[in-house]
């Protein structure tokens, strides 16, 4: 597969969800950090104005029960534990004189060792900031005055009933609601030259931050709503990029997998195939004469029928092989295969099972199959070769197969070299004229001569024409080396004219293609007339198959072209399909026997009776004869009998370069 069309394919199946994931992080990070900044914050609110409170009820608790001596002991103690009974929140009260414990509720007494200043908890702008604290190890603190001055707040202990704030703890405490967040103090209080501590468990429950759990379900209410927005856009973008692949690899036609398909199937396969396990082999299989079947029967039977041929060839595949439908009545088949003999008889098989799909119909199938060496992986050059093997049997009504050789890819490259350099040859003028001479039958002497054109290649040297002729025919060219050919000898025989040198007349080769131009004639007379040489010594071979083409336009022309006084001849009469109704439609002056009817030993006799026939027939047609490919004695004596006109043939000279035949001929 060409890069270009590999990065095609794969820009249409790229997958655009990248931006909707992008989305869904950034929006998922955004909304926990401000969740997370909501709770820290909150909850910081919350836990101040609960530690401010506490810090009131306790004071007040301490004024209540300790006196500077502490005198009443047992009463205060009394006191102070009836009003910790009725808070949860405050769970121990001590009294340390000058660092000394000397009473505790409970026994606990705080750890004075670590003291970090209360703005680390709570920050500069608290309002209770001029206070310190320790924390202890076991997460409990202990607050104190930053400047040591132990006096309270009274703005606080005004504000605060304590029995009320202490049945509204009680009652909080009772409802058996989980903290989400306790936070241990111990408040300090002076009390003369005594130290007052409370305990404080400090309970955040979920009631003390509404607001917070309101916020936070907003938050995780939008962050649920963007989610499955993102998602729906997720799935969305995933279907319609699965609806895209689909498109993309399945075959209007069939309904199955396409060339696209298999391409990428097939190079897994082969790609996965490591240390060449499994032999495989590429088929190329194609329904002959599919056009005609749909002429008959109609396009959507057509279509009906390479439908049934899919899912046909469908069960015919096995694990670890490959199907589609590539164009046409072409199918590609990827084929794992032990011998080849197995694999033609599996091949036949299947040809068999789809000749049963129309029983009152015979099919006919063409195979081409590459069979699959050692790194070979690019599916599309398989399948060419595939193709190129079954292109090489024609198109003949009859089931074969034919196997892709190295002689074809040698085809193949030589074929790409050939269009590669037959610009820069024909500008380079590395294609020569050859001359080959046309002897007289009777004299046996030159009277005309045929140009034929060689490659004379800078590295690969003297290339014959049989071996670039047939793929310029196909690619074209074959018009601009003609015109080149035609203009070559136009300017020979100008200049030998103009030499005085003896002229014969030189035939040109005028390959079917040009008898696409209505205005061929007028072209020819165009390219010889720039060089001013009289047209009776130019001679244009026409071949027979220019007949099957466009009819009108070769009649026009061949009537045009005489007109204008050149010589036309039919080349390679009775090769091929021939057919004897051209000889009554085209009106032409020479008619060429084609070199096949001198050869073969065994239809010596035959050849040679059609021969005479022939060259009775022409010259009743007033035409003149050449034989062609004359190589024995015999064969001239023969023709001479007969009263055959010209001979050309190796028996008098092969063909030659200009050179050599002006040396040979001209000065005669
Ligand atoms: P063609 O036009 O039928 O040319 C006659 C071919 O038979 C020539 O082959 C010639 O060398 C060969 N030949 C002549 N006498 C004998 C003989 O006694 N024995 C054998 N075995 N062969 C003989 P060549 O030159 O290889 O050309 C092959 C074909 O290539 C030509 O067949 C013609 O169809 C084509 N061709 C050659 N030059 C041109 C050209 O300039 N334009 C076009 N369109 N076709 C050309
Ligand atoms: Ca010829
Ligand atoms: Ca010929």
């Amino acid at each position: 597969m060409s890069k270009s069309k590999d990065k095609r394919i794969r820009r249409l199946k790229r997958l655009r969800i990248w931006p909707s994931v992008l989305g869904l992080f950034v929006i998922t990070t955004i909304f926990t950090v401000v969740f997370a900044l909501t709770i820290v914050t909150s909850l910081t609110d919350v836990m101040r104005e609960k530690f401010v409170s506490n810090y009131e009820i306790s004071s007040q608790l301490v004024n209540r029960h300790i006196d500077t001596n502490f005198s009443a002991q047992e009463q205060a103690c009394q006191g102070i534990l009836k009003d910790i009974d009725l808070s949860n929140e405050i769970q121990a009260v001590c009294v340390l004189k000058n660092g000394t414990e000397v009473w505790s509720s409970n026994g606990q007494y705080p750890d004075l060792s670590v003291r970090v200043a209360f703005t680390e908890l709570f920050g500069p702008e608290s309002t209770v900031s001029n206070y310190d604290m320790v924390i202890e190890e076991d997460e409990q603190t202990i607050i104190v005055k930053e400047d040591g001055q132990y006096t309270f707040n009274d703005q606080w202990i005004e504000q605060i009933d304590l029995e009320k704030e202490i049945s509204r703890l009680e009652k909080e405490g009772n409802k058996e609601y989980e903290p989400i967040v306790s936070l241990k103090l111990w408040y300090v209080m002076p009390v003369g030259d005594l130290e007052a501590f409370v305990l404080n468990d400090i309970h955040v429950y979920i009631y003390d931050v509404v607001f917070l759990a309101a916020v936070a379900c907003m938050v995780v209410i939008l962050v649920i709503v963007f989610i499955i927005y993102y998602i729906i856009t997720i799935f969305g973008v995933i279907s319609s990029q699965k609806r895209v692949t689909k498109v993309l690899y399945t075959d209007i036609v069939t309904g199955g997998e396409n060339r696209l398909a298999f391409a990428r199937k097939g190079t897994k396969l082969l790609k996965r195939n490591r240390r060449n396990k499994r032999n495989y082999a590429m088929i190329h299989l194609r329904m002959e004469k599919y056009r005609s079947f749909c002429t008959c029967f109609g396009v959507r039977e057509g279509e009906e029928l390479l439908e049934r041929f899919y899912r046909t060839l469908k069960k015919w595949i096995r694990r670890k092989e490959a199907m589609a439908h590539y164009e046409q009545a072409d199918f590609a088949l990827l084929l794992c295969y032990t011998t080849q003999e197995e694999l033609v008889a599996r091949i036949e098989s299947i040809e068999q099972a789809l000749n049963a799909i129309t029983p009152n119909i015979k099919l006919y199938f063409g195979v081409g199959v590459c069979l699959v060496e050692q790194r070979q992986k690019d599916v599309e050059e398989l399948y060419n070769n595939a193709l190129s093997a079954r292109s090489l049997l024609g198109e003949d009504a009859e089931n074969r197969i034919a196997f892709f050789d190295v002689e074809m890819k040698k085809q193949q490259l030589w074929e790409r070299k050939v269009e590669d350099e037959m610009e820069r040859a024909l500008k380079n003028k590395e294609f020569k004229v050859y001359l080959q001479p046309k002897y007289s039958a009777k004299e046996e002497k030159i009277a005309g001569a045929e140009a034929l054109v060689r490659w004379i290649h800078p590295t690969e040297g003297f290339v014959p024409p049989n071996k670039f002729i047939p793929i310029f025919e196909k690619n074209g060219f074959i018009l601009q080396l003609d015109d080149y050919m035609l203009e070559e000898v136009a300017r020979q025989q100008a200049k030998w004219i103009q030499e005085g040198k003896n002229v014969v007349p030189v035939s040109v080769n005028v390959s079917r293609a040009h008898f696409t131009r209505e205005d061929l004639a007028e072209h020819i007379c165009g390219v010889v007339d720039k060089f001013n040489v009289p047209h009776s010594v130019i001679e244009l071979e026409l071949t027979e198959s220019a007949f099957f083409d466009d009819k009108e336009v070769l009649l026009n022309t061949v009537k045009k072209l005489r007109e204008y006084g050149f010589i036309v001849s039919m080349d390679d009469f009775g090769a091929g399909y021939s057919s004897l109704n051209s000889l009554k439609e085209l009106q032409i002056d020479v008619l060429k026997i084609d070199a096949d009817f001198f050869r073969g030993e065994d239809s010596v006799d035959r050849g040679m009776l059609i021969v005479s026939e022939v060259i009775d027939l022409a010259k009743k047609l007033d035409m003149k004869i050449v034989a062609e490919g004359i190589e024995s004695r015999e064969q001239v004596d023969f023709l001479a009998q007969q009263n055959c006109d010209l001979i050309q043939g190796y028996y008098f000279a092969k063909p030659m370069p200009l050179n050599e035949f002006e040396e040979k001929y001209n000065h005669q």
